[in-house]
């Protein structure tokens, strides 16, 4: 099946979709994104570089094994009820590092009032 890719915006073969998590300001649903093998190489390149998991409304295929190489879990029942992949050593430190990830997701969020 081809179909075009949202990463690159070329007509590929999609392998894998994720759907972004809702904007808490925007009326407009999550579409989903779907992906071709080069961008989701590129996207695995990335979040490994970050060394941190992306935050989804519902996850890309590649996820489980990119959160194996980076020995992250899901943790279901987060702060706002759905899940997070976190790090087992960052979850014993506290809900700190979690809140931080969460506000790293979202962005343009104000919380200085
Ligand atoms: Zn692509």
């Amino acid at each position: 099946m081809s179909n075009r890719c949202d990463g690159c915006n070329q007509f590929a073969t999609i392998v894998d979709s994720y759907v972004p998590r809702q904007d808490p300001y925007s009326k407009e649903p999550s579409k989903v994104i779907h992906l071709c093998q080069l961008c989701v190489d590129e996207d695995i390149r990335n979040w490994k570089r970050f060394g941190w998991m992306p935050m989804r409304q519902i996850k890309a295929a590649y996820e489980e094994q990119l959160a194996k190489d980076m020995g992250f879990i899901w943790k279901k029942d987060s702060i706002d009820g759905q899940g997070i992949w976190v790090k087992p050593a960052k979850i014993k430190k506290g809900k700190y590092i979690i809140e931080e990830v969460i506000d790293d997701g979202i962005e343009g969020t104000d919380r200085s009032d």
